[in-house]
């Protein structure tokens, strides 16, 4: 990577802790190289009690923007001055743009979802889905559905029955959309609920590098041929959880793509440029698999 910077290079970055299994450094290094742009994307391990101070340093720094990362991305939205829509609804922030020193949030996860699910949209809309997982990326998921899929029902699994329930009520009044289930992680009938459903999704960390044995799904004939199962988790590219799928059938979905795409809307939102995302994404695809 060529690694000219100048007195005006554009800085941007990633702010969370820890960060360093982050892939978004080189996800937008690569791109503002491949673009020929003048910015350099910089990790920036903030811990919880530093958070506020990072922010001064962030706007006395003229840092133009950065991504938001665990366990920063619900407070920060007590910091933005103004929030979209859809990091409102969600109630985190992955994404900030440093306008001469007002900070706008953004939640571009949902643009990630989004794009990976769209070219199943007819597939989705009056089916059932089932989501496993009750966190951040699952409220994402919700948001995406609730807004731009409208399915028959969500069934949210979480190992935590409680913090589902607390989903299921929050987005019913949020998004005037009442057709929720609540479980807990494998109750009697469980299997029956996924038969039943077109999408299965997993929004937990459960299967993410290093515990790659690990599937939140270790029910046999869970899936059918019809079904599609899309494993937010990246690393690795395939899960146990979308080999057992795609061996029983599935058309199966991992995480890089939702990546790539949240990645691309936050570049867009800084640079006012399309990232190259065909390119970025086969690099990325090398990248993991050294
Ligand atoms: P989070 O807020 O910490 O939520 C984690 C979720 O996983 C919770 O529902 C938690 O259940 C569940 N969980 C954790 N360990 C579990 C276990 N051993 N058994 C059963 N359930 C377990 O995390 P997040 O930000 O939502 O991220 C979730 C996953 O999505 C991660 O793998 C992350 O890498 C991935 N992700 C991918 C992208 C992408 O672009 N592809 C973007 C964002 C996130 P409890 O409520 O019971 O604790």
């Amino acid at each position: 990577m060529k690694n000219l910077f100048h007195t005006n290079t554009k800085i941007i970055g990633l702010l969370g802790h820890p960060i360093k299994h982050s892939f978004s450094p080189f996800i937008h290094n690569l791109a503002c190289q491949i673009l020929e742009l003048d910015y350099v994307y910089l990790p920036l391990d903030v811990m919880s009690s530093s958070l506020k101070n990072a922010l001064k340093g962030i706007v006395a720094l003229n840092i133009k923007g950065f991504n938001v990362t665990i366990p920063h991305k619900e407070k920060m939205l007590s910091y933005v001055h103004q929030s979209s829509e859809e990091a409102t609804i969600c109630g985190a922030v992955n994404t900030v743009v440093n306008d001469m020193g007002k900070l706008y949030g953004y939640n571009t996860d949902v643009y990630g979802i989004l794009e990976t699910l769209l070219p199943y949209k007819d597939e989705i809309i009056n089916n059932e889905v089932t989501l496993f997982g009750a966190g951040g990326a699952a409220r994402s998921v919700i948001y995406t559905l609730a807004r731009h899929f409208r399915p028959s029902r969500i069934n949210i699994v979480n190992r935590t029955e409680q913090r589902a329930e607390t989903l299921k009520e929050y987005f019913n009044e949020k998004m005037k959309y009442d057709n929720f289930m609540a479980y807990e992680l494998f109750p009697h009938g469980l299997l029956e609920v996924l038969r039943g459903s077109k999408l299965i999704i997993n929004a937990t960390s459960v299967g993410m590098y290093p515990e790659i044995d690990d599937t939140i799904i270790s029910l046999s004939n869970a899936f059918q041929k019809d079904q599609i199962v899309f494993d937010l988790v990246y690393n690795p590219p395939k899960s146990q959880l979308l080999k057992i799928a795609e061996s029983e059938g599935a058309v199966t979905l991992n995480g890089i793509k939702m990546l790539v795409y949240q990645g691309a809307k936050s570049f867009e939102l800084w640079t006012g440029q399309e990232m190259p995302v065909d390119k970025v994404m086969t690099g990325l695809e090398n990248y993991i698999s050294i």
